[in-house]
């Protein structure tokens, strides 16, 4: 019989046993990192010693990392073995600022692909798939990362990176592709393309599978992808820091991704006050590895947004979950004195028929005051359709939006395929706003 789980060792671990392996995990990290400059100098500066950690929460007695930390000076004074011990580097994609560097060792290139794999298996990816992974290659980590995991399962992989849309969906066709991995926003606009071949992804495709991950998105925008091109969309959460993709990943319940405790220790802070959240509650996720050799990192503050699940999954699997990432902390922008979220306007627009594969919020100044413009690309049919039905629409956007975000914003309704959408995470808003760009 066909085995359900890739690991069930790790995967099938109770609570109690989970957290046991994190506590001698942890234990084992902080002695490694008693050999690297930085954390030698990190523990002084915090009169931390490791042998004296006794539970996981004493680990709070560390200051937490961030982006700044890794941006300030050589990678190498993080690493805890010889630099001749590290086979490779990866850097983060600079969304935003300078890209921070991870180096890995063997061990950890192994570990990696494992978790990868455990997380393809886990909804139903095996070695009869024929897996197209359309994430850039290179320092990028979503193109190597999922490369190994698949290789590992053993399924098919085509490593046909991103971009060139046509030559995409030619590859899903000429090798019968099963299984995708896909920048959500990018899976959207190939709809566009689909169109424009005059091929329908759901039955002109042998799709089944979609990986979607490396930006925030919406509920409905992972239904619209799964309806379109008939498949199941699984969430899935990782970065650059914590190896890439293989920190969180969705099961089949689709309810929250499980962060794989076994190699990360999750806390939720408060990301102003720095305390933990209850359970349940939203906060920015900090992330502690607990199986990396070449460069562990401690406390390192995502700036992700998500809270994570009080309750235990149906599916068996003890890791805690934590709820689809609603943005970064500097992702939210201040209109008229309201914090908005580019998230909720994506959650308005792909909630409503008509509404096309792309749109971009550009923020401006006019007589000084905030104004916020919403371009909207339409559905194709409806485009060349009437202007009453384009009005009725434009109209029942912006009420939408208005509830959703208490500011009334402007609403353009465009032609599909104008806006700028590119191969790599999406941008999705534009802050044109005398102050943004510091006059
Ligand atoms: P950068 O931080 O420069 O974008 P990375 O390529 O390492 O570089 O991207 C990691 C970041 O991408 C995460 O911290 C998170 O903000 C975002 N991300 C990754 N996966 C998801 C996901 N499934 N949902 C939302 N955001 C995600
Ligand atoms: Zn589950």
């Amino acid at each position: 019989m066909e085995r359900e789980f890739w690991n069930p060792e790790m995967e099938l671990l109770p609570r109690e046993e989970i957290e046991a392996l994190q506590l001698r995990r942890l234990r084992e990290v902080l002695q490694r990192c008693d050999r690297s400059p930085f954390y030698r100098e990190l523990f002084r500066e915090a009169s931390f010693s490791p042998e004296k950690l006794n539970s996981l929460a004493d680990l709070r007695a560390l200051p937490f990392t961030d982006k700044e930390t890794l941006r300030g000076g050589d990678p190498a004074r993080f690493l805890t073995v010889p630099l001749e011990d590290i086979v490779r580097v990866h850097s983060s994609s600079g969304t935003t600022g300078q890209a921070t560097v991870v180096f890995h060792t063997a061990r950890d290139i192994d570990a990696w692909a494992e978790l990868v794999a455990r997380c393809m298996y886990m909804t139903g990816v095996r070695s009869t798939d024929v897996f197209q992974n359309m994430m850039g290659y290179g320092l990028f980590t979503g193109g190597l990362g999922f490369h190994y995991g698949a290789e590992r399962i053993g399924a098919l992989v085509i490593p046909a990176g991103s971009g060139n849309s046509r030559r995409q969906i030619q590859l899903m066709r000429d090798f019968h592709t099963t299984v995708i991995h896909v920048i959500p926003s990018y899976a959207l606009y190939l709809l566009e393309v689909f169109r424009e071949m005059g091929l329908d992804p759901a039955s002109d495709t042998d799709l089944r599978i979609a990986f979607i991950g490396a930006e925030p998105h919406t509920e409905s925008l992972r239904r619209r992808l799964e309806e379109s091109y008939g498949v199941k969309a699984y969430n899935s959460y990782g970065l650059t820091e914590m190896n890439g993709p293989g920190v969180a990943f969705e099961c089949p319940f689709q309810e929250g991704m499980h962060v794989w405790e076994d190699s990360f220790l999750l806390e939720v802070i408060d990301p102003e006050r720095l305390e933990p959240v209850p359970p349940g509650e939203e906060g920015e996720l900090v992330l502690t590895t607990l199986n990396r050799e070449g460069m562990p990192l401690l406390r390192y503050r995502t700036r992700d947004l998500a809270f994570a699940y009080p309750e235990p999954c149906r599916c068996g699997r003890a890791h805690r979950r934590i709820s689809r990432i609603k943005g970064r902390t500097d992702d939210m922008f201040i209109v008229k004195g309201v914090n908005i979220f580019p998230m909720q306007v994506e959650r308005v627009l792909l909630g409503i028929l008509g509404v096309g594969s792309n749109y971009q919020i550009v923020l401006d100044t006019v007589e000084s005051r905030d104004e916020m413009r919403v371009m909207v690309e339409v559905a194709g049919d409806l485009w060349h359709g009437e202007v009453r039905e384009l009005n009725r629409l434009r109209k029942r956007i912006v009420e939408e939006l208005r509830q959703e975000i208490l500011v009334t914003p402007l609403v353009e309704l465009v032609e599909p395929g104008t806006l700028p959408a590119g191969e790599g995470k999406a941008v999705r808003v534009m802050d044109r706003r005398e102050y943004a760009r510091g006059d």
